[in-house]
């Protein structure tokens, strides 16, 4: 039996309506395999600063920190989208994620098969498609020094991206770990033919794997061939790890692959403590308190919580294989049906739920 403690943070916007969802998944979970998981919820985001003037108040990561894992809906919307207000929401995720040491990003980019139609892409490319990304979050050029100067050329400004060898190794690992789980494929992207940072990130994660993920497939693709190969071959990958920057527009551009950003979720993790799973989509305002959101990807996040911090393979699969058997079965919430016939947020839970128990 596993004992859990575990923070919801609804956010703003459809975040509420989809993580409660998230709950109650986790509950049947709990009930089905026999665990104990306990819920606190906590505020963050927009209606975090309405209530305390804060995005991220010090209850709320407090309680994070002590925490086993933390399932996230989403946060921000148009109240909060003054850009030069002292405070905004995405301040709070940016803090969490600090805060718990969260280094990797995972993004698992799978096509449903019975949402195929669904992708900008052709069938017969998208088919198929299972790729975990893996970017590193706290390093690179984001967190770089930058910085404005006097040039000969007038006004310039510098972005520096800047790796140390521990950042790429610990990283370079959690990916290899994952593909050792899965496919035992690993593809490192990088830029190695024109930037230092990158030659360095290859060395050393080349080295990574020479000496401890021998097992491994490995190979090492450029990141403008990787952007076209996304698209070309989808299908060759499994996982791919990269840095900050190469990873947050990769991710992107994988995202549109499946054609629905109601069945993505992606997971944060740091070396220990609790880890932090969100949907990828935003808080979708345009359709906030209808009952119509697509509650999947924070059901899918709900599995990957279960899979990479309470160690639950089983359980996780279990999710995972409700959600397919529900899509297998037609139903489909607005976002996914294709003009055709669409049910509500709370209708989709329920037949996760109905799934998962058997
Ligand atoms: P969005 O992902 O919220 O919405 C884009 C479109 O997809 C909208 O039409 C929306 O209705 C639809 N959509 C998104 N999730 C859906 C779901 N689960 N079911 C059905 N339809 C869904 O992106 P946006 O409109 O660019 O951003 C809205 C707000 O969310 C902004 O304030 C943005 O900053 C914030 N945001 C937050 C996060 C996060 O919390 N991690 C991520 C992205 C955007």
């Amino acid at each position: 039996m596993t004992t859990a403690r575990i923070v919801l943070l609804p956010g703003d916007g459809i975040g509420p309506e989809i993580v409660s969802v998230g709950q109650s998944v986790l509950e049947v979970v709990a009930q089905r395999f026999d665990h104990e998981f306990s819920f606190e919820t906590g505020i963050i985001g927009g209606c975090a600063i309405d209530q305390s003037g804060t995005p991220l108040p010090e209850e709320t990561l407090a309680a994070c920190c002590s925490s086993d894992a933390i399932l996230l809906g989403a946060v921000g919307g148009p109240k909060w989208d003054d850009p030069s207000a002292a405070t905004r929401p995405e301040q709070g995720l940016l803090t969490l994620r600090k805060e718990l040491g969260l280094f990797a990003n995972l993004r698992p980019i799978s096509a449903h098969p019975q949402l195929v139609d669904a992708s900008p892409l052709k069938r017969e490319i998208i088919e198929g498609v299972d790729i975990l990304f893996v970017r590193e979050l706290t390093g690179g050029i984001y967190f770089g020094e930058s910085g404005r100067r006097e040039s000969s050329g007038g006004e310039a400004a510098f972005s520096e991206m800047v790796y140390q060898q521990d950042e790429i190794e610990r990283v370079v690992r959690l990916a290899a770990e994952a593909a050792r789980g899965r496919s035992g494929k690993l593809t490192s992207v990088d830029k190695a033919n024109v930037l230092e940072v990158s030659r360095l990130w290859r060395q050393v994660a080349e080295r990574v794997v020479r000496e401890e993920y021998a097992d491994l497939e490995y190979d090492v693709v450029l990141v403008d061939a990787m952007a076209m190969h996304l698209i070309s071959r989808p299908t060759d990958f499994d996982v791919v790890v990269t840095g900050n920057m190469f990873g947050d527009i990769l991710t992107d551009e994988g995202s549109m692959l499946p054609g629905s950003l109601g069945l993505l979720p992606s997971a944060s993790l740091g070396e220990s403590g609790p880890g932090l799973y969100e949907p990828i989509h935003g808080s979708a305002p345009d359709i906030a308190g209808q009952g119509i959101a697509n509650p999947l990807a924070t059901v899918l996040a709900a599995a990957m919580l279960l899979r990479h911090s309470l160690g639950l393979e089983t359980e996780a699969v279990a999710v995972e294989a409700a959600v397919a058997g529900v899509l297998d079965a037609g139903h489909r919430t607005a976002d996914i049906a294709a003009g055709g016939p669409a049910i509500g947020t709370a209708e989709m839970g329920q037949l996760v739920l109905d799934a998962l128990a058997g």
